[in-house]
């Protein structure tokens, strides 16, 4: 809303003690802005220690989420092709196959 906000305030026609002002001072004020972005930050990047990427790659069978740099099958930088998207599921699916029924239990 930055464009229009100037422009109402340029033309006059911005009433400052209108809806946004009362929102902006009342809820937005007892957040933060840094608070907000902080968990924001925790939520997108990578999981990865140090690492400061956005995270959009989950890892099978963890809860972590890492970039394409972190990730155990994702190839780096450079695009995966649809050969290794493939193998990349076929060995997914190999260890699926493998493992044994009731897996997790002592
Ligand atoms: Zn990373």
């Amino acid at each position: 809303m930055g464009v229009w906000h100037w422009f109402l305030t340029v033309t006059g026609t911005n009433n400052e003690s209108g809806y946004w002002y009362g929102w902006w001072s009342g809820f937005a004020s007892d957040l933060p802005e840094f608070a907000i972005l902080a968990l924001v930050w925790r939520k997108v990047n990578c999981h990865a220690k140090g690492c400061f990427r956005i995270g959009l790659h989950h890892v099978e069978g963890t809860p972590y989420v890492t970039c394409r740099k972190h990730h155990p099958v994702h190839p780096g930088s450079a695009p995966a092709t649809a050969e290794e998207i493939a193998a990349a599921h076929r060995r997914h699916l190999a260890v699926a196959d493998q493992a044994p029924d009731g897996a997790g239990e002592p």
